[in-house]
């Protein structure tokens, strides 16, 4: 007999690692403990040789579903004698040193218990098990067990407890159990003073009744609440979109199943596997023709030919959904720019203003998430476009090993995510909303702190946008003159392509990377706005090598929410053509900005959004953005009406850095004055921006690209991108984030490492020096 320590570190908490340890070792008669610390799961086992070494390979090989193992070890100890094999209580002495796990969707097992009438736990809306249930929203501290989350005051029934005890049972050791006789209570709102029922049973049937007809229920999801109403119901979205001041920007759809959505829309094997992941994400999937569901898609996405589906991702919205039996609008409960609304006080607050009815429970939710969005582009490519609830917090293991500081990077202003590198491992936080609110200020700081205290940091530097205005950037100035550390500033769009290269393991790569880095606006190094941008990464160095040549940023921000004025500014060298915008504009507002144009230029943009947004204008297809991206948007959805696809394009020539887009701009006008039909213009405008890539990546002879930036959350233009150049090229794209700037945090990592990595090659090379002096 010999005793070893193992020590497994990972995404090993809240995924039923120890029970499974426990289940492993009385398979391969292995007597000993498994404990959950700060640090990992440790283990010491007695047993013979060979069977702890079987025993060892298991748990590293074939560990629980959701598990990710980052690092192990076993060692010899002096032998010692156990009667049996126990899991240990927790201990939490030490600095936390593992990985938050996210919330994981219902899984299988749980979902048909639910539906057996013979199960105690038929129809109960909180079943969840060890494979699955709320985790990072609902952990106070680590490690993850139940008094360390906000389950913490509610007490297991015996039968939950017998479950919790046994180990054959699937909630054997499973923190988040409870039943129907140890419920956590729910409370049924028609006001904010007046709960009208608390039994769950009737709850069910009332929101049903409420949903047929026609009422609007806010009802608190795993990571926030969630606003429903009936998908089939045009007066009930109408009445969402006019409550919530959302004019145009798309809703979500809930479906019971994969077979329910098939009826609406076509589903490609990658979307459906995605749809049952344990994500259970919102995936944007192309609408059929016909909805055999019946589903208002003109009031639901307006003038999109895709929708964002989510199958259930709890026991709760799974009934509600099952009963229904018809596909429901769920959308993140906000106010008009706010973050998610995740507190029951604020919901009953502030929630009756929009919805007729709120559904609370006492399960506090200490970190809030909105429901992650992706889309693919071509058959396989996943794109990112909210990274949040399953998906969040992110971890990568430290690919920036020779930096043992803690850093917290900021992000980005608009799609704002704080990025924090501490030690071994690098945590991204979830999408926390627009930074231009109170609230949402006021949200950013309070996960900051919650999840800065979960995992004990303590950040020697902060790193932050080089906008002066931003408000993160600002939070950021203040927190680090409070502790007395160190700001650096990086800008915007290294920082993404900084977070591309990391991503793709590419800091290291002696070959060059060019960069293709694309977005709405950053604040570039010339104070002007940039966007369009083209770097190359070379011996642990980026450089601006080019970008769209500049056109004047009209009136700040207000040019990205009026595509118009993009479109004016873009025809400001083509002064007889500007005429074909004067029907956008009123008669004084026309003259107005005719004599603006005329006007020196203070600030100059090279933004590839505007670009787009310009010519959406230019083709009368979008004039006015009612939400972030909407002219990029139906542009694609233009294009994609293309039957015939032209060979030709609209050249951009290089010309002195400058990538020349009035070259491009007057063959379009051409175009579009010879009639030629929208679709085909629009699809030219992204087959001609994949061609340009090319013709930059010949010119530099650089066949590594690198894509960062919301521009490249367009499918269509991934897709064009991969079929013109995946064969002559090696292409990266963003993996596990979004290309847009809730990346920005890592990527300021990223830059804040190959500066600190300069620094010390400096430092040594110095030190040589002076000892050469010396000898
Ligand atoms: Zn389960
Ligand atoms: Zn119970």
């Amino acid at each position: 007999m010999l005793t070893f320590h193992i020590h497994i570190n990972g995404l090993v908490q809240g995924v039923g690692f120890r029970p499974f340890v426990y289940r492993q070792a009385s398979i391969y008669e292995i007597t000993g403990w498994v404990n959950n610390t700060n640090n990992g799961v440790h283990i010491e086992c007695t047993g013979a040789a060979e069977k702890v070494n079987l025993f060892y390979n298991s748990l590293i090989s074939n560990p629980p579903h959701n598990a990710v193992i980052s690092h192990h070890q076993i060692q010899p100890i002096d032998t010692r004698f156990f009667d049996a094999f126990t899991i240990l209580q927790s201990t939490h002495d030490d600095k936390p040193d593992m990985l938050l796990t996210p919330d994981i969707a219902i899984c299988h097992t749980c979902r048909e218990e639910l539906n057996d009438a013979k199960n105690k736990r038929f129809f109960y809306p909180f079943t969840t098990c060890l494979n699955c249930g709320p985790r990072y929203s609902i952990t106070t501290r680590l490690p993850y067990d139940r008094v360390n989350t906000t389950m913490s005051d509610l007490q297991m029934c015996p039968s939950c407890l017998a479950e919790y005890r046994d180990l054959k049972n699937h909630r054997f050791y499973s923190q988040t159990n409870s039943c129907i006789t140890c419920t956590i209570p729910m409370c049924f709102y028609s006001t904010a003073q007046h709960c009208i029922s608390k039994d769950p049973q009737e709850i069910l049937a009332i929101i049903i009744t409420e949903l047929q007809l026609g009422s609007i229920i806010a009802v608190k999801g795993t990571g926030g609440y969630l606003l429903m109403c009936d998908a089939t119901n045009p007066v009930s979205i109408n009445t969402l979109r006019t409550r919530k001041h959302r004019p145009a920007k798309p809703f979500a759809l809930l479906y019971t199943d994969i077979k329910l959505a098939a009826a609406d829309v076509v589903l490609q094997a990658c979307e459906m596997n995605s749809l049952k992941d344990k994500v259970a994400p919102i995936v944007l999937c192309k609408l059929k023709s016909v909805s055999a569901n019946g589903i208002c898609s003109a009031a639901i996405a307006p003038g999109l030919d895709k929708i964002g589906v989510m199958l259930p991702n709890s026991a709760l919205l799974l009934l509600i959904a099952e009963t229904f039996g018809k596909p429901l609008i769920a959308t993140s409960a906000n106010i008009s720019g706010s973050p998610i609304i995740y507190k029951d006080k604020d919901a009953l607050e502030n929630l009756f203003d929009i919805a007729d009815y709120v559904l609370t429970y006492e399960r506090e939710i200490v970190a809030p998430q909105d429901d992650s969005v992706i889309q693919f582009a071509g058959n396989t490519q996943q794109i990112i476009l909210r990274r949040s609830r399953g998906l969040a917090p992110n971890y990568f293991p430290n690919p920036f090993t020779f930096m043992n500081e803690q850093v917290l990077a900021m992000g980005a202003e608009l799609k704002s995510a704080f990025a924090l590198l501490e030690q071994k491992n690098i945590y991204i936080s979830q999408y926390l909303g627009d930074q231009g609110t109170l609230e949402s200020q006021t949200c950013f700081k309070e996960t900051l702190q919650y999840f800065t205290h979960l995992v004990k940091a303590s950040p020697k530097n902060i790193l932050l946008d080089k906008h002066p205005g931003d408000a993160v950037s600002q939070y950021g100035t203040t927190l680090a003159a409070e502790k007395n550390i160190t700001v650096t500033a990086i800008q915007h769009h290294e920082a993404h392509f900084g977070a591309v290269l990391a991503e793709n393991n590419l800091l290291q790569s002696k070959e060059p990377v060019l960069g293709f880095i694309w977005d709405g606006t950053g604040y570039g190094d010339d104070a002007q706005i940039w966007g369009g941008e083209v770097f190359i990464f070379e011996k642990a160095g980026m450089k601006r090598v080019a970008h769209l040549n500049y056109f004047p940023q009209l009136l700040g921000d207000k040019m990205s929410r009026e595509p118009r004025l993009s479109a004016l500014s873009l025809l400001k060298h083509f002064p007889d053509k500007q005429i074909i915008l004067k029907e956008y504009f009123s008669a004084t507002a026309w003259l107005y900005y005719l004599e603006l144009l005329q006007q020196p230029v203070i600030v100059s943009t090279s933004s590839m959004g505007r670009f787009l947004d310009g010519i959406a204008a230019i083709l009368g297809i979008q004039i006015y953005n009612s939400y972030e991206g909407e002219a990029a948007m139906k542009l694609e959805v233009m294009a994609a009406k293309c039957k015939n696809k032209p060979a030709d394009y609209y050249a951009i020539p290089l010309e002195n850095d400058c990538l020349n887009w009035e070259v491009f701009i007057a063959a379009l006008l051409h175009d579009y004055l010879q009639k030629t039909a929208l679709s085909v213009i629009a699809w030219k405008v992204f087959f001609s921006l994949a061609k340009m890539i090319e013709k930059v990546s010949d010119h530099y002879k650089i066949k590594q690209i690198a894509f960062s930036g919301g521009v490249f959350q367009n499918a269509l233009l991934v897709d064009l991108i991969q079929q013109q150049l995946k064969d002559k090229c090696t292409l990266y794209f963003h993996r596990q984030l979004s290309p847009n700037d809730e990346c920005i945090g890592f990527g300021q990592i990223a830059c804040f490492s190959l500066q600190h990595k300069k620094q010390e090659e400096k430092h040594s090379v110095k030190e040589k020096i002076s000892f050469k002096n010396y000898q």
